[in-house]
């Protein structure tokens, strides 16, 4: 049964929609089975994983406003290696349409329900926003995952996200945990970068990847071909680095396994 993880962070550029993309097809070439579910009307993250966002038969907002199911709007990017659940412009009526829907909340979780055993890992890749695409994903999580730059403001903003899964928690999803804490965009000769590294680390401990993703100029440019890093140049440092966080996160969660199976 897939463990299912919200991209998530309120500020928009952090890194969300890349760490989706690229860890998707870092797991996949783990052989893993993975989803990457887009909830971002930008719909950057079906592009980036090679899927053309305006020539969509269906489309997440299909699935959201009840057309169709997650299995009929699903379906294999090629280029990726994975399945993606792709969205467009489209979503933000889906929003305006669901406005007054009871249980509006909850859409994605009951699509997504059908489909779960079917995978190993859902990424869900959120808006930057604390909108009600927001709330879905959120709802249809276990987990979120946190993408963050290591400057000034960042620690503020992670203060206002952990209120944010503490309000989901008390309301939508009692059950949501912190995947964790990634830092993205890393410069280690910036010493700022290495303050905040410390405080994260004090705070929030082992839920801070060890692996950083460092400022690669291959991600940036890997979304304009459609394709993951590790596609258009395996050997960078980007695609590296996501296939050691891969690395990092799959251990993890053998490692919890195993010890729920000692604690039985
Ligand atoms: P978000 O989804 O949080 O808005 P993106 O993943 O779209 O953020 O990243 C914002 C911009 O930064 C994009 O242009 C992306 O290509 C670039 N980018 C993201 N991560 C890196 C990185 N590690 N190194 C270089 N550029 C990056
Ligand atoms: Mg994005």
């Amino acid at each position: 049964m897939a463990r299912v993880i919200a991209v998530t962070n309120q500020k928009g550029g952090v890194g969300k929609t890349t760490t989706c993309v690229n860890l998707a097809a870092s797991l996949a070439a783990t052989k893993r089975r993975v989803l990457l579910v887009d909830m971002d009307p930008q719909g950057n993250a079906t592009m980036g994983s090679g899927v053309d966002k305006n020539a969509l038969e269906l489309s997440g907002y299909d699935m959201l406003t009840k057309r169709a199911t997650a299995a009929e709007v699903i379906f294999r990017a090629e280029v990726s290696g994975f399945d993606i659940l792709p969205a467009n412009g489209d979503l933000t009526a889906a929003e305006v349409e669901l406005m007054n829907e009871i249980g509006r909340e909850h859409r994605l979780r009951l699509a997504l329900n059908k489909v779960r055993e079917n995978y190993d890992y859902i990424l869900i890749d959120c808006p930057p926003s604390l909108s009600l695409l927001t709330v879905n994903a959120l709802s249809a999580a276990d987990t979120v995952l946190i993408p963050m730059q290591c400057e000034y403001y960042a620690l503020e903003g992670l203060a206002a996200l952990m209120n944010t899964v503490e309000q989901i928690q008390e309301t939508v999803n009692p059950d949501l945990q912190v995947e964790g804490i990634l830092r993205t965009m890393y410069d280690p000769r910036n010493s700022l970068t290495l303050d905040v590294s410390s405080q994260l680390n004090e705070f929030f401990g082992d839920k801070v990847y060890r692996v950083v993703i460092p400022r690669n100029v291959r991600l940036a440019e890997a979304p304009s071909y459609g394709m993951p890093a590790l596609k258009y140049d395996r050997a960078s440092k980007g695609a590296v680095a996501y296939l050691a966080l891969a690395g990092e996160m799959v251990r993890r969660h053998g490692s919890q396994k195993t010890s729920a199976a000692v604690a039985v």
